[in-house]
């Protein structure tokens, strides 16, 4: 058997089919965020970054950097072990105690990533409930897949954000059956949000559990970035709200939060979460830090809809097909991976401008696209000469034009 080879011949398709994953490689400067040093074969190189998922710059925040610095100095660089074997530290016990408060929930549990949060609490959920079925979003994320798919539950997917779907699809499951609705609070490739009032309606009047994946809301939305749920006043419906600590939080790892019973029985069966190392001090305070001031500031939230508001005006102005995102993310709409790869080369290459292209199967065929997230450190110029030279590149690559509704349902999809 030659494995070397198959392995090639895989890796060739990705090529064939404008999958293959180029990775730009980028040196990130303190202080200097959105400006990054990208690293050609030329040498080094300066760029702005358009498609950061470090929202809010807080991965670069003195508060943050002393928190870990400091923790770094003091505890060292490790966590020692898994939670249970010497893992369990008094940073990461505060940073839990913070998530609980900041959601108005019993109890939080972290996990090193957003990822493996998704994974391990929906599977543990799965298998300490009596054969749950799953109403998982149309649109819902691969973590959130791969747990449904870990815990092998009996799904059921409904139309993304569509209700009376949702309601068809529990109207149809015995009252008795225990049921789990999945969902996500600011999807990150088309920037809607879903209405997370109504699910919860639904979820009372059929008696489902909710799980709603806030991860990229939180820091940026409700009045202390407790995210979408908190802004709109209905967290306490939620059963679970997972979130990220790796995008607006600027650090790494994930967490669930919820009542005491939940997270405690999570914490006891989530596979996920026991036979891994715990995540080290340092890390948990320069989180706790982020966590902290974003409670605090809401300056940062302010700038980055300003700049979001004012990139979509500019946008529209310059007729380019964006879609109507009511978030802080601004898709540009392309609807072929290789002019898409094309465009993001070209702003990259010849314009120093970096937004990486999101093909297949990130999103559905012919939905091929660039994603935008302005945020508070950019600035109304770089936003002109960001939408000036995308005109420009557009007009030079000529996409298709983009028709709502076009692509083909992606084939990873719930
Ligand atoms: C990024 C992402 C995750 C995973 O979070 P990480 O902390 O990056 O592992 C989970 N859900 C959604 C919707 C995401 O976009």
């Amino acid at each position: 058997m030659n494995y070397q080879n198959l392995l090639q011949e895989k890796v060739d398709q990705l090529r064939l089919e404008n999958r293959y994953r180029h990775f730009v490689e980028l040196e990130r400067l303190t202080g200097r965020h959105p400006h990054a040093l990208w690293h050609t074969a030329k040498g080094p190189r300066e760029v702005i970054i358009w498609c950061s998922n470090d929202y809010l710059g807080m991965g670069q925040s003195t508060h943050a950097i002393d928190a870990m610095s400091k923790s770094v100095k003091a505890h060292g660089t490790g966590a020692g072990g898994t939670r249970n074997i010497s893992g369990t530290s008094s940073s990461i016990v505060a940073l839990e105690s913070e998530l609980a408060s900041l959601h108005n929930k019993e109890r939080a549990l972290v996990f090193t990533s957003g990822y493996v949060a998704n994974e391990a609490s929906l599977s543990a959920l799965i298998a300490l409930l009596d054969n749950p079925i799953i109403l998982s979003d149309s649109m819902n994320h691969a973590s959130i897949i791969s747990g449904i798919r870990y815990g092998r539950a009996e799904k059921s997917i409904f139309r993304h954000n569509d209700l009376n779907h949702l309601e068809e699809l529990l109207k149809g499951i015995p009252k008795s059956r225990h049921k789990i609705i999945v969902f996500e609070s600011v999807y990150s490739m088309d920037g809607d949000t879903s209405p997370i009032a109504e699910v919860t309606a639904l979820a009372r009047k059929y008696d489902a559990m909710t799980y709603l994946d806030e991860v990229h809301a939180v820091g940026m939305y409700g009045a202390e970035g407790g995210g979408i749920a908190q802004r709109d006043g209905v967290a306490d419906e939620i059963d679970l709200i997972q979130g990220t600590l790796g995008k607006a939080y600027g650090a790494m790892g994930g967490y669930i939060a919820g009542s005491d019973a939940l997270c405690d029985a999570i914490r006891g069966y989530g596979s996920g979460f026991i036979f891994t190392t715990a995540m080290p001090p340092a890390l948990a305070e320069g989180a706790l830090a982020s966590i902290r001031y974003l409670r605090s500031s809401s300056d940062e939230r302010t700038k980055q809809q300003y700049m979001a508001q004012y990139l979509k005006e500019r946008l529209a102005d310059h007729r380019l097909p964006a879609l109507p995102s009511t978030t802080h993310i601004v898709p540009v709409m392309v609807g072929d991976a290789m002019k898409c790869s094309e465009i993001s080369w070209t702003l990259l290459a010849d314009h120093g401008l970096y937004i990486q292209p999101i093909n297949y199967p990130t999103v559905p065929r012919g939905t091929e696209r660039l994603r935008i997230t302005p945020g508070p450190l950019h600035s109304t110029e770089m936003a002109d000469q960001l939408v000036d030279c995308l005109a420009r590149v557009f007009d030079a690559i000529q996409p298709p034009a983009y028709v709502a509704g076009n692509g083909k349902p992606n084939s990873l999809a719930g």
